[in-house]
């Protein structure tokens, strides 16, 4: 046996036409662009290339993005007065924090000021309090694109049993919380978790973020389960996730490759927050 691969990067580009369709519809009625802020505060080098693929994917579809380019020694203070500019600015719909940031700055103190209404990457304690009331927010953008590739398998969720690796805000948290709200039974692992595999091969749906290279092995895999792999690390000259591809694939029914799975899906989920942004702040 060997699973269907879930194509996120075509089903990544299907969802940008559509956006681009959408943004083009609003344009056509003399509207402005929606329009997205990325803060970077010094040049950490991987930070500048995802800063890249987000600006980019924003003019792919026609989203405005402005860039604000701090320098590594910005003080939390000039930080903070940036973030309030932006909250203030009717011309931005979407305000992204790119972390990290450098170790003399609070990200929790300047993630708190953005204001949810603006908070695309759905990072602020209120998009996620938002999430647990199972109320409308901007929900985090990588849990947001796991969750539509869980839906093209036309796997189902309620009364499935899920389990999550990691616990991070950013993703292993709502993404929990996600699949429980749509009815799954979610049982979340975290590093100190006892024997991991024993509670893996119980799930239909694994979600693995654990930033721990190839960390799931074939045998930690229930035959038949869906598995989306967040994981992204180098490995020499490839890229590889938290989960043994080779390994997987003869196990699961459904797999995310790496790449191609969820990265791709990240950015879109950005996209989409910033239009529901512009759409909502324009009603
Ligand atoms: P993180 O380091 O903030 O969190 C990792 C979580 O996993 C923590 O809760 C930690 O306790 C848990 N963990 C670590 N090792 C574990 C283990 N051996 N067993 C069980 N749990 C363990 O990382 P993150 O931001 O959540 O990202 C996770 C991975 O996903 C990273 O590889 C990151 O690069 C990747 N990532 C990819 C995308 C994408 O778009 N593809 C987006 C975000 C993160």
């Amino acid at each position: 046996m060997s699973a269907q691969i879930i194509d996120g990067k075509a089903i990544a580009q299907e969802i940008k036409a559509q956006l681009k369709a959408k943004v083009e519809i609003i344009r056509s009625f003399g509207k402005r662009a929606p329009c997205l802020a990325v803060v970077l505060v010094g040049n950490d080098p991987a930070s500048e290339v995802y800063v890249g693929h987000k600006k980019k994917a924003c003019a792919e579809v026609g989203i405005e993005s402005r860039s604000l380019m701090l320098p590594a020694d910005t003080s939390q203070e000039m930080l903070e007065q940036h973030l309030r500019q932006l909250n203030a600015d009717d011309g931005v719909d979407g305000i992204l924090l790119q972390l990290p940031l450098p170790k003399h700055l609070s990200s929790q103190q300047a993630i708190d000021l953005i204001s949810p209404a603006k908070d695309v990457d759905g990072l602020t304690p209120i998009s996620q309090g938002l999430l647990v009331w199972r109320r409308t927010g901007h929900v985090s953008c990588t849990p947001l694109g796991v969750m539509e590739l869980i839906h093209r398998t036309g796997f189902k969720l309620s009364g499935s049993r899920a389990v999550v690796i990691g616990r991070s805000v950013l993703v292993g948290a709502p993404m929990a919380t996600l699949l429980g709200n749509a009815g799954a039974t979610v049982t979340a692992i975290n590093s100190r978790t006892v024997d991991p595999a024993a509670i893996t091969r119980q799930a239909d749906l694994l979600v693995v973020a654990a930033g721990s290279m190839r960390l799931v092995r074939g045998d930690w895999i229930k035959p038949g389960a869906v598995v989306i792999d967040v994981g992204i690390h180098r490995d020499g000259q490839k890229l590889c996730g938290d989960v043994h591809f080779e390994e997987a694939v003869k196990v699961a029914s459904w797999i995310t490759p790496v790449p191609g799975g969820v990265g791709p899906m990240t950015i879109v989920s950005l996209l989409r927050n910033c239009l529901t942004a512009y759409e909502s702040r324009s009603s």
